[in-house]
C-alpha cells in the first residue's frame, strides 16, 4: 500500500458535519439536562416529523430506527406477510430483499433496465401472480425508479406500492418527491445519504394518514403515541432519538444548497462523460428530472482498470452490488432454479459509482472527470 498516494478525493469526506459540531455538542447537553430527560420520542423528533411533512406534503412522516426499519414497518402496516410476494430489484441492497423475508413474504426478483439501473416495469408485470401483493421499486443511486408506470401498474393490477426511496431524499420526479410516488416511501438518515446525519435513524413517508398511524403504533411496541402499556398490534422496537432529531432539524434549512451542489457537480460530469460513451464509459441518463445525487455510478467495461486508474491518482470510487441480490446466500433460496437476470448480472460487473457529496471542490470534481476521461481516451 505504500505506493498509493494519499487519497487526494475520499469517497465520502471524513468531516461531513464538522461545520455543526458546535450545534450538535450543545444540543447534546440541551437534551442530555432537559428535565424531561426524555431521549426518544419526544417533543424534537415530532418537531422534526412535522418539518419534513410540511416540507413535501405529506399526510404523514413517521421516524424511525433505520431505513431498513422504515421498510419492514411499511410492509407490516400494508398487512404483507406470509403467502405474499413482493416484488422487489434483483440490483440493489440487502434491505430490498430482507425487509420481505423479515414480515414473512417472500421476494420476486425483477430485472432492471440498463441505463438507470432501476427495476423493469415490463419484468415486474411479468412477475406478477395471484400472490403477488405489492411492488417496491427502489430508486439506484442517483436516478428515481420509473415512478409514473410502477404507480400504472400497481393500480392495474389492485397492489401496494411501496417505494424504497432511501437514497432519494430531496429527489422529485414530475413535481412528485421521492417517497409519496408510493402509499409509502422510506428515507435512510444513514451519514452518507442525502439527509444523513452522524448515526442510525429513517423515515416513512405516506400520503394515507391511516397508514401513517399504523406505522406510528408499530414502530414502538403496537402502542398508540400517548399512551403506553396498551399493545393494540404487535409491534417493534423502532424508535427515534432526540438528539438526533434536534440535530436534523437544525440542519434542514442547508439541505437544499446541498442537494444543489451534489446536482451541479453530477450535471458536470454528464456533461463530461457523455461523449465517452462508444469508449466503454456510460454515465447515468442525462435528465434532470427524477435525480437523487446520492452517489454517481457510471457502467465501464473496464471496470476494474478504472478504479484502479483512480486509485493510482488518489480518487476513491466503489462497487455497491458486485452480485444481484438472488446470487447471494441469503437469498438464493428465494431464486427460482435456472432463473437468470441478465440485466442486473451486466450492472453488478460494470458499475463504478464516484463521490458526488457537497463537500467536493471545483478542483476536486475536475480531477475526478479528467481522471475518467483520460482513462476512457486511452482505451480508445
Ligand atoms: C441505505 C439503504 C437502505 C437502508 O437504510 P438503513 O438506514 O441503512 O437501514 C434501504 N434501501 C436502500 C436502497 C438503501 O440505499
Amino acid at each position: 500500500m505504500s505506493t498509493t498516494p494519499a487519497t487526494a478525493v475520499p469517497f465520502f469526506p471524513p468531516a461531513l458535519f464538522e461545520a455543526d459540531r458546535a450545534e450538535l455538542i450543545a444540543l447534546v447537553r440541551e437534551v442530555g439536562l432537559d428535565p424531561e430527560q426524555r431521549f426518544i420520542l419526544g417533543a424534537r423528533t415530532a418537531a422534526f416529523e412535522e418539518l419534513l411533512r410540511a416540507d413535501l406534503g405529506a399526510a404523514d412522516v413517521v421516524a424511525c430506527s433505520s431505513g431498513t426499519s422504515a421498510l419492514s414497518l411499511v410492509l407490516r402496516a400494508m398487512d404483507v406477510g406470509p403467502g405474499d410476494e413482493v416484488i422487489v430489484p434483483a440490483f440493489g441492497c440487502a434491505p430490498l430483499a430482507s425487509s420481505v423475508v423479515a414480515v414473512g413474504a417472500v421476494p420476486v426478483f425483477a430485472d432492471i433496465r440498463p441505463d438507470s439501473m432501476t427495476m423493469d416495469p415490463d419484468d415486474a408485470e411479468r412477475l406478477v401472480t395471484e400472490r403477488t401483493r405489492a411492488v417496491m421499486p427502489a430508486h439506484m443511486f442517483s436516478v428515481m425508479a420509473d415512478m409514473p408506470r410502477f404507480t400504472e401498474l400497481a393500480r392495474r393490477h389492485g397492489l401496494r406500492l411501496l417505494e424504497d426511496s432511501a437514497v432519494a431524499q430531496g429527489g422529485v420526479l414530475r413535481g412528485v418527491p421521492a417517497g409519496l410516488w408510493g402509499e409509502a416511501g422510506v428515507y435512510s438518515f444513514v451519514q452518507v445519504k442525502t439527509g444523513g446525519m452522524p448515526g442510525e435513524g429513517g423515515a416513512v413517508i405516506t400520503r394515507d394518514p391511516a397508514l401513517g398511524e399504523r406505522v406510528r403504533m408499530l414502530r414502538n411496541h403496537g402502542q398508540r403515541p400517548g399512551r403506553r402499556f396498551v399493545h393494540h398490534t404487535l409491534g417493534v422496537n423502532s424508535r427515534f432519538d432526540e438528539i438526533q432529531a434536534a440535530f436534523q432539524t437544525h440542519r434542514y434549512a442547508g439541505f437544499p444548497a446541498r442537494l444543489a451542489r451534489r446536482a451541479e457537480i453530477a450535471a458536470y460530469y454528464t456533461e463530461r462523460f457523455t461523449p465517452l460513451a462508444g469508449r466503454g464509459v456510460t454515465p447515468p441518463p442525462p435528465d434532470r428530472d427524477g435525480r437523487c445525487h446520492y452517489v454517481y455510478t457510471v457502467l465501464a467495461d473496464a471496470r476494474e482498470a478504472l478504479a484502479v486508474h483512480l486509485a493510482a491518482h488518489g480518487v476513491a470510487s466503489h462497487v455497491y452490488y458486485p452480485s444481484p441480490l438472488p446470487a447471494h446466500p441469503a437469498f438464493t433460496s428465494y431464486a427460482p432454479s435456472g432463473a437468470r437476470w441478465p440485466v442486473a448480472e451486466e450492472a453488478a460487473r460494470r458499475h463504478l459509482s464516484l463521490p458526488v457529496h457537497h463537500l467536493l471542490t471545483d478542483v476536486q470534481v475536475r480531477q475526478v472527470a479528467d481522471l475518467v476521461c483520460a482513462f476512457a481516451t486511452a482505451l480508445g
